[in-house]
């Protein structure tokens, strides 16, 4: 049986399926009724998390190292608590409380004493608590726990949804391919699978239900399908495929070390997205020439508190270090949207991309806002450091943030700390800031397009809604008119402009942006030498006449059409 979906990720994977459940919860509130039994149900509860505490320490110490094997002893000893214990039983005497609603109570008043302690070490314990008082829980109320960080052999996994923090949690070695029932091609969850370079198809509306743990199913990330149960032909033809896709991947890697250039010897920058600091590895394998945007909010997503100036210090500076001189985009935290943090909760919002995202709640939160802004400063000094702000949406916005990383290095300065030197510019994604670029353009050093919000506000289509992702069209001559704005007006300042969202390694739409005369093309760094090669075997002036007929086309399969009788 096949089922269509979005192609979120290239690559064949062929394995069994895992699903990943999300599992909710309610905690009862009512009275205790038997004080012995309850403490007994608590007494097994905690021996069974005890026990698997015990095989994950024992499977990281294989896996991993005693190091990290270890970790597990603080979780063990928190289980074990005889402090919380004590308390548990007290609240369930003297208030009458249930065990499971006493438990979560005393896990939660020891993890907001945790929290507000000034010493780091501590904070993270509060972390160590609420997950173990999740896996207690679980196990009070006798529901199964699925957590994809434990999954130890080779999988396919299948989600009705996968967060970005879910899909960063993903091990590489054993995560052969995911399919979710929803997403686009432009959510986190995808753009982290083409980070991670693993095989994805999203928005297949209801693979969930379709499937059972241990089918074996067929992804194919290039085409956008799934095949469940599939036949020997059928698996055969896919192994080839799979063989096809590797032998492609060797043609390209031979760009890896050349600059990029079209055939009249046009050099165009070609830069990398990353997350975070483990992704300049794969980047710099590439031979990137820099990187276009750096994703911050996996740093506030992979942590349980918010990320403290030094911890950011030291990411930013790593980031830069690695990449020797070579410009690097960091972008400011862009929270928001289908980006949440559970330690920071967002006010329910009805349309949450239409909301106080990125920069519009940094504003909102100068505290937050500065402590990144401080750490960039200082990280300055380690490379060629270029601050970018997203999601403005007016010239005054784009003031205030300017204040406010002006006074992050005042108060640096006074403070007698070093600070370096760093380019400033915003991301082009919502179409008031295109339309206005002129007036934009001389007040920062460079602009990068943001595609995919630049798409889904200018078509309002929500970028995660499969329903209306036929309305993700990056060939629309409109949306081409809107980019063809911006970098005129750009040039005109003598400023530069980049493009980070997913379009720029779109293989079909790179060859316009050529002739648009786009100056910086950034995306995953598995795209990074498909993409050069692709150069390779263009000629701008040719992709400078291809540009202007797009522009006069009234559809965006006339421009595919065009393209295609180009280019192939
Ligand atoms: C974009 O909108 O194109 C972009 C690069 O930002 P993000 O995908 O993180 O919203
Ligand atoms: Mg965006």
């Amino acid at each position: 049986m096949k089922i269509n979906g979005i192609n979120a990720s290239d690559g064949i994977a062929i394995g069994k399926v895992y699903k990943l459940e999300t599992v909710s919860f309610v905690i009862p509130s009512h009275p205790l009724t038997n004080k012995e039994d309850e403490l007994l149900v608590l007494e097994r509860a905690l021996k069974k998390a005890e026990q698997e505490l015990k095989i994950i320490k024992e499977k990281t110490r294989i896996s991993i190292d005693q190091e990290h094997a270890d970790i597990f002893d603080a979780h063990i000893q928190i289980v074990n608590d005889p402090e919380i214990l004590s308390q548990v039983t007290s609240l369930m005497v003297n208030e009458n409380q249930n065990v499971t609603f006493a438990y979560n109570n005393v896990c939660d008043t020891f993890a907001q004493i945790f929290e507000s302690m000034d010493n780091e070490y501590m904070k993270e314990r509060a972390a160590d608590v609420k997950d173990i008082k999740k896996r207690v829980l679980f196990h009070l109320l006798g529901i199964e726990m699925n957590d994809p960080s434990l999954i130890d052999e080779e999988v396919i996994i299948v989600a009705s949804d996968l967060t970005p923090s879910d899909t960063a949690q993903l091990n590489k070695n054993f995560v052969l391919g995911f399919a979710t029932n929803i997403g686009g091609k432009t959510s986190h969850s995808a753009i982290m699978a083409r980070t991670l370079e693993i095989p994805a198809v999203v928005g297949t509306q209801n693979i969930m239900s379709i499937v059972n743990n241990d089918d074996e199913v067929i992804i194919n990330g290039a085409l956008g399908y799934v095949i469940i149960s599939p036949t020997k032909e059928e698996v055969d033809s896919h192994r080839t495929m799979q063989e096809e896709f590797v032998n492609q991947k060797k043609i390209w890697k031979k760009y890896s070390k050349k600059s990029t250039k079209t055939k009249d010897l046009h050099h165009v920058e070609l830069a990398a997205n990353i997350g975070s600091p483990e992704d300049i590895e794969s980047v710099l394998k590439t031979g990137a020439e820099g990187i276009g945007l750096y994703r911050t909010e996996f740093l506030y997503m992979n942590n349980d508190n918010l990320p403290t100036e030094e911890e950011q210090f030291i990411a930013y500076k790593i980031v830069l270090e690695k990449m020797q001189n070579k410009k690097v985009v960091i972008r400011t935290l862009d929270i928001g949207g289908d980006k949440q943090l559970d330690y920071l909760p967002l006010d329910h919002e009805l349309n949450p991309f239409l909301g106080q995202r990125a920069l519009r709640l940094c504003l909102e939160n100068i505290d937050l806002f500065k402590t990144q802004l401080r750490a960039l400063v200082r990280a300055s000094k380690y490379g060629d450091l270029h601050i970018m702000f997203p999601m403005v949406a007016t010239i005054n916005e784009l003031r205030q943030a300017k204040a406010v990383l002006e006074e992050s290095k005042q108060e640096l300065i006074n403070e007698g700390k070093e600070v370096g030197t760093y380019k400033v510019g915003i991301m082009v994604e919502i179409p008031s800031v295109a339309i206005l670029a002129d007036q934009f353009a001389k007040e920062v050093d460079f602009f990068s397009i943001g595609t995919n919000d630049l798409i889904q506000y200018s078509f309002a289509a929500d970028r995660m809604n499969q329903k209306v992702s036929y309305l993700y069209q990056p060939l629309n001559p409109s949306l081409l008119r809107l980019i063809k704005m911006v970098i005129d007006a750009s040039h005109k300042e003598g400023i530069w402009t980049g493009m980070c969202g997913e379009m720029a390694g779109d293989q079909l739409a790179a060859p316009i942006l050529l002739g648009l005369g786009l100056d910086e093309f950034s995306m995953s760094a598995s795209s990074v030498l498909q993409t050069r090669y692709s150069f390779d075997h263009l000629n701008k002036k040719d992709m400078e006449v291809l540009s202007s007929k797009a522009l006069q086309c009234a559809t965006s399969e006339e421009v595919e059409e065009l393209v295609k009788n180009s280019i192939l």
